[in-house]
């Protein structure tokens, strides 16, 4: 999938241990593992000595952590890092995290990967009692609500618990104070957030693939609500706001956000994946002599189509490696002319044939008649168009970048207006109902873009910034 929903941010955490491990190196290698969350900017920040050292820039991990930027940063004994696609905020430096705040106690960096639903409301209050911020992002809000808290608190674990009263919406946070290292998920738990162990440190992670590139192993997920505090090895979990909601993990993470050979809350990605080719056929089972994934995302479900359709499964995309994601690119023209130079047809697996083409979902459509055209141009006898998202019908408030409804394409058409822009002989999406079911057992989704319920009900479709709990 090009060019249609950008990604959220990815976020990492070393504890501490009396070893030699360079912990900037680790970091380093867990942050280009969850690229795919990211790519507007990144950081890292280590606890030397209980002092904070941070370097972060604007651009992907493999431009700002050049060998001589990582040599700038003490290799022992805490870290956190971030890889960002802004949701809120600017794309400037300022907003690139782990965010450094100095406080009464000392100092703190935090990361964060999701988005407060009352990011704004929060901010103004703030504003109005003289607080001046420094960014544009909801991780200052954050951040500044922890020190505040931690004012009238007994330690920095107290401070986290009473922040979690006043912020609402979707965070996974990791937080490094001189002394503890300590993460958060939101009680609803929209965003990804796993617990592995390095040797005798504990790590933290978006997704399971960190671990991997750091030959880390996995342990478990943090619980939605649960902060895990660890100080000298030790750790402390506070279970104060788990179970006070249904969990709400996004759905899109198992379809298009995580890697397919991530786990996150114990779900096999790319289970999830292959299953939702499985269903696509069973819902709506046709006859074809081909099916073909859009690369990477479709992949998996063609495969899953294939599997469970009998239909051969087919190579008839080649995507261009070299070439930097479409939707970094801020312009529409310019997404537009990259994706003949991203994809090309592999003819003679398209020409003649009955086409079943698999892509992870449309949302402004404008990617997918692009796709439709060149496999038509290479003489595609028939093309039917398999979504593995069901249809968007809704914005997202947690985090990704969902478009407003006026464009998405399926707010604009009916399903056959689309299927006549899309200039195919079918069009389907995966149902509702069964996106749901990807995983063995239903642990509890968002599904609001699809369905429009949302876990935390906004009060007007325009203002982002006014949702109700
Ligand atoms: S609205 Fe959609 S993209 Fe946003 S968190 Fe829910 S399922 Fe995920």
């Amino acid at each position: 999938m090009f060019n249609k929903i950008k990604e959220e941010c990815g976020v990492f955490a070393i504890s501490e241990a009396e070893d030699d491990l360079d912990i900037v190196n680790t970091s380093y290698l867990a942050l280009y593992a969850l690229q795919h969350r990211g790519q507007e900017g990144c950081g890292i920040c280590v606890n030397n000595k209980n002092s904070l050292a941070l370097y972060k820039d604007i651009g992907l991990v493999s431009e700002v952590f050049t060998k001589r930027n990582l040599d700038k940063l003490p290799k022992t004994s805490i870290a956190i890092a971030h890889v960002r696609y802004g949701t809120t905020g600017d794309n400037n430096r300022a907003n690139v995290q782990p965010l450094v705040v100095n406080h009464k106690e000392g100092k703190m960096a935090l990361a964060h990967n999701g988005n407060l639903v009352n990011d704004h409301t929060l901010r103004d209050k703030l504003e109005s009692k003289g607080l001046i911020f420094q960014t544009t992002s909801d991780s200052e809000v954050i951040a500044y609500l922890i020190t505040k808290n931690r004012l009238k608190s007994s330690s920095i674990e107290e401070a986290i618990e009473k922040t979690m009263y006043e912020i609402k919406g979707a965070y996974s946070l990791v937080i490094m104070t001189p002394y503890k290292l300590i993460v958060a998920r939101d009680p609803r738990g929209f965003r990804p957030l796993v617990m592995g162990k390095l040797k005798d440190r504990y790590v933290f992670a978006s997704e399971t693939c960190a671990f991997d590139a750091i030959n880390a192993s996995y342990i478990r997920s943090v619980a939605p609500g649960e902060i895990i505090s660890i100080n000298k090895g030790q750790l402390k979990s506070i279970k104060t706001h788990c179970n006070k909601y249904k969990r709400s993990l996004c759905v899109f993470e198992l379809l298009y956000f995580s890697r397919p050979d991530s786990k996150i809350d114990d779900i096999d990605v790319l289970d999830a994946r292959l299953k939702a080719g499985e269903f696509l056929y069973t819902e709506n089972k046709i006859e074809a002599d081909v099916v073909i994934g859009v690369p990477d995302s479709g992949i998996l479900s063609a495969i899953g189509y294939s599997r469970a359709s009998g239909i051969n499964y087919g190579v008839g995309l080649i995507k261009n490696k070299y070439i930097g994601r479409t939707f970094i690119q801020p312009k529409q023209a310019q997404r537009d002319s990259s994706v003949q130079i991203k994809l090309n047809v592999v003819k003679s697996v398209i020409e003649g044939k009955r086409v079943v083409l698999i892509d992870d979902s449309i949302v402004r459509g404008t990617t997918s008649i692009r796709i439709v055209k060149l496999l038509r141009d290479a003489g595609a006898k028939e093309v039917h168009f398999r979504s593995s998202a069901p249809m968007f019908l809704n914005p997202c408030y947690f985090g990704t970048d969902i478009d407003s409804k006026e464009n998405l394409f399926a707010c604009k058409h009916t399903k056959e207006e689309m299927k006549d822009i899309l200039n195919v002989d079918s069009l389907e999406f995966l149902s509702v109902e069964n996106v749901v079911k990807l995983s063995k057992e239903n642990i509890g989704y968002c599904t609001a873009c699809f369905s429009g319920n949302y876990p935390i009900k906004p009060k007007t479709e325009r203002s982002k910034s006014h949702l109700e709990q």
